[in-house]
């Protein structure tokens, strides 16, 4: 296949585990409990992205679809610094596109954002582009009848079109997804269980490389390869610094 980038996650450990890193002309997904490193992750992407190709990076341009608010430009400014990277010119390399309308015509926009976007892929080189998140917009229930619905036909459509993107323009393509939260009979409280992505079938099909993230001690997060072809189920344990991802 066509010169396949692997840039780098700031952690050599996570690196490792993923073959390099997060591999262009393909889909990365990334899927934990809250607080378990996804948005951190994808904001130091962001700017080792950019990097020269000699130092793992993709020395290209980032788009990031923020469906929650939760793209934070002073994180990138401490990030870039830690990579010896001028801020400001890191984050006019950053497409920010937000998201967050009704719920309706957020699934809507959330589309019509990705011909924009490769609108200006056309015109300028791209590297990365992250959905963060790529499922809130398009919850599903399980009990079956969900999974035929016409979110799921929404979120279908949605991963097709990252996945076209993806081998179009050389891209690596990262996308943040929660888990499965069930009731637990008491009024208003659920259950996590951080070893089920949401999404079923759609992100399972559309995903090439899945990592599941959960807390570990203190700052440290630990990643492990989940359901993949190509990757052994290994581990990897990293840690959030206020440079981003580092070992
Ligand atoms: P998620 O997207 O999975 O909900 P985040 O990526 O937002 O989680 O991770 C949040 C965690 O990242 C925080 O709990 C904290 O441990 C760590 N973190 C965030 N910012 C910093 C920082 N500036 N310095 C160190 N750790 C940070």
């Amino acid at each position: 296949r066509k010169n396949l980038i692997h840039i780098t996650t700031g952690s050599s450990a996570l690196d490792e585990l993923l073959g390099g890193g997060i591999e262009t002309s393909s889909i990365t997904e990334v899927f934990g409990e809250f607080r378990s490193g996804k948005t951190q992750l994808a904001h130091t992407l962001c700017v080792t992205a950019q990097l020269p190709k000699s130092v793992n990076g993709a020395e290209g341009r980032v788009a990031y679809i923020d469906t929650e608010n939760c793209f934070r430009p002073e994180r990138i400014v401490e990030i870039a610094e830690r990579f010896e990277l001028d801020p400001e010119e890191v984050l006019d390399n950053i497409l920010v596109a937000r998201a967050y309308t009704s719920e309706h015509q957020r699934q809507i926009l959330q589309i019509e954002l990705l011909v924009h976007i490769a609108a200006k892929m056309v015109e300028e080189t791209f590297g990365l582009l992250i959905v963060d998140s790529a499922t809130a917009l398009f919850r599903v229930d399980y009990s079956g009848r969900g999974e035929l619905s016409e979110r799921q036909q929404k979120l279908n459509r949605f991963m097709s079109q990252l996945l076209k993107l993806s081998e179009q323009f050389n891209l690596a393509v990262f996308i943040t997804n929660q888990v499965m939260s069930t009731p637990d009979g008491s009024a208003g409280m659920f259950v996590v269980d951080p070893k089920k992505p949401v999404g079923g079938h759609v992100i399972a099909h559309a995903s090439t490389t899945r990592i599941m993230l959960r807390k570990g001690r203190g700052e440290q997060r630990v990643a492990k390869i989940y359901d993949s072809p190509m990757l052994a189920e290994n581990e990897a344990t990293f840690e959030v610094s206020s440079g981003g991802v580092i070992d």
